[in-house]
């Protein structure tokens, strides 16, 4: 499930040395698998197998960087994808129960293409403490018009339609359903592909999806954590290090090394610094790329 933004949240501020100071991500994104049953064509996966296997992050890996999340006070939201399908993993659940007791201020999301809601698991994930579920209904051609009835159907299909009263909408990727129910929002999107999606750096090869040269700051460095299901953090949602292009944006490896060792990396903050000056010269990625998403501005 590809999509990585959330509603923008307040960060912390932590304080390292007196003379460095760094704010916390407002968005965590932790690829807790690695599968995707799609290979949809806006999608690196759409061009490589790398993701058609599945695989857990490693249990104690996944326990320590929540639990260090948890101890920097982390008040953001926090998601269990990039290019893994979340709802194929079957270790979910716990994984939200821990980073609800562990790190008890983030707030849990899902992004999903939804193929494997229904019901019943949509109600173990609000049990769980899911406060945020997107569900993107792909079509399977990239010129497929986004459509209210493909909204519906899906709705039909879950088991959701009567559940709850939804809101049908315009947004920024298409047209959506939304809902709040207790503590979780639910939106449901269909997505105008070919309007609104990008390159993700590059790493998407076979669509003429739309590109520009980025002449406006990106501060998705600056708001966002990316890490993959190895334990890599990435320099953005973007990044696919399975093509050697993309390789050279990997920060580093969380096995070796804490959350924030990284996040404040010397690598992090040029690329912080860079970009808020629309500078690339440090990721050639960036030139072309036209994400959208609120984690690139302020
Ligand atoms: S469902 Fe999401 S992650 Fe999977 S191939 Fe499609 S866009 Fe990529
Ligand atoms: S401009 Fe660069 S850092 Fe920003 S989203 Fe695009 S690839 Fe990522």
């Amino acid at each position: 499930m590809l999509p990585c933004n959330g509603a923008a949240h307040q960060s912390l501020l932590r304080t390292t040395t007196p003379a460095t100071v760094v704010p916390l991500p407002r968005y965590v994104e932790i690829e807790t698998s690695r599968k995707c049953n799609r290979t949809c064509s806006w999608c690196p996966n759409g061009e490589h197998t790398a993701r058609r296997t599945q695989q857990l992050m490693k249990w104690e890996l996944y326990k320590s960087i929540i639990t260090e999340l948890g101890e920097l006070g982390f008040d953001g939201w926090l998601a269990f994808h990039n290019y893994n399908e979340p709802l194929l993993n079957p270790r979910l659940i716990e994984e939200i129960a821990l980073a609800v007791s562990s790190a008890p201020q983030a707030h849990p999301a899902i992004y999903s293409n939804g193929d494997a809601l229904n019901r019943d698991l949509f109600e173990r994930l609000v049990v769980a403490g899911v406060e945020y579920i997107r569900i993107t209904r792909y079509p399977h051609q990239a010129d497929t018009p986004a459509t209210f009835e493909a909204i519906q159907k899906w709705l039909r299909q879950a088991g959701l339609a009567d559940q709850f009263p939804w809101e049908f909408r315009t947004v920024r990727q298409g047209f959506a359903a939304t809902t709040e129910s207790g503590t979780v929002r639910v939106e449901v999107i269909s997505p105008d592909i070919v309007g609104t999606y990008n390159t993700r750096g590059g790493s998407v090869t076979l669509l003429p999806l739309h590109v520009a040269q980025r002449t406006t700051p990106c501060l998705m460095t600056s708001t966002s954590a990316v890490v993959d299901y190895l334990g890599r953090m990435k320099m953005c949602c973007c990044v696919y290090p399975d093509i050697p292009d993309h390789r050279g944006y990997v920060v580093g490896d969380l096995n070796d090394a804490t959350f924030m060792q990284l996040w404040e990396s010397d690598q992090m903050n040029a690329y912080r610094t860079a970009h808020q000056a629309a500078d690339w010269s440090l990721s050639p990625a960036c030139r072309s790329c036209t994400q959208p998403l609120p984690e690139t501005r302020l």
